[in-house]
Parts: C-alpha cells; structure tokens; sequence
C-alpha cells in the first residue's frame, strides 16, 4: 500500500536525533522560494539564522508551524503550494520519508 502524507507528517517535524543534537534551525529556504514573497507566510513561519539565511520556524518540540493535525493522524501544511523546495524533494517511501517514519515512531512500510 502506498504511504499517504496526509495522514502522516513525519518529515514536517525535525527528527528526533537532530534535536537531542540541539539543531534549532531546520529546513532551509531557498533565496527565490516563492514562500518568501508571502510576508503573511515569512511573518508567521520564517526564522533566520546567524547569517541571514531563511530556515522554516519550528516549535519547541519540532513540529514546523505550517503543520497541522498530529503526527500519523489527518494532517495538512498550511503553506502546501508555497512549501520550500526541501519539503517537495522528500517523496512517500524514499529514504528520507522512511527514516522520518521510522524516527517519529510510524510502520515505515504503511
Ligand atoms: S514522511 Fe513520507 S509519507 Fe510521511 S508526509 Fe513525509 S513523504 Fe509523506
Ligand atoms: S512547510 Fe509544509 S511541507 Fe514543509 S515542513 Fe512545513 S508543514 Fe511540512
């Protein structure tokens, strides 16, 4: 059966191991992200790091503010048709997706 993201979200929250390292910036947004011209989407969902460079703002418990719904059950991104390029590159069942699923404690297979 194939994996479906919308009741899924694992590759929307930082892994687990990259927090128990102490990364606080996360997805990196490209400099011509169509995300960036959305002053309604930076204000809420942008956070830049020591050098100016735009990452996606991520909750305490890693979770990106665009997600919505809980981990596994009915999700949505709220900036899903201006989503960065790094969130459109993970693809149901490659090895980033399986390793999200597999970290955030979701059957990587289903
Ligand atoms: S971890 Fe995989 S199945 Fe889950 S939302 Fe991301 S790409 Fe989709
Ligand atoms: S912008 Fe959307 S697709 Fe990208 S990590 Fe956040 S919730 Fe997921």
């Amino acid at each position: 059966m194939a994996l479906d993201c919308q009741t899924c979200g694992a590759c929307c929250v930082n892994l687990p191991s990259n927090q128990a390292e102490g990364f606080t910036t996360w997805v990196e947004i490209e400099p011509d992200a169509r995300l960036l011209t959305r002053r309604d989407l930076v204000r809420k969902l942008v956070t830049y790091d020591a050098d100016g460079v735009p990452h996606l703002r991520i909750s305490a418990d890693g979770r990106c503010l665009a997600l919505r719904g809980a981990i596994g059950g009915r999700v949505r991104c709220d900036a899903y048709h201006d989503r960065p390029a790094p969130c459109r590159r993970v693809q149901p069942g490659d090895g980033w997706c399986l390793r999200y699923r597999r970290e955030h404690g979701l059957d990587p297979a289903r």
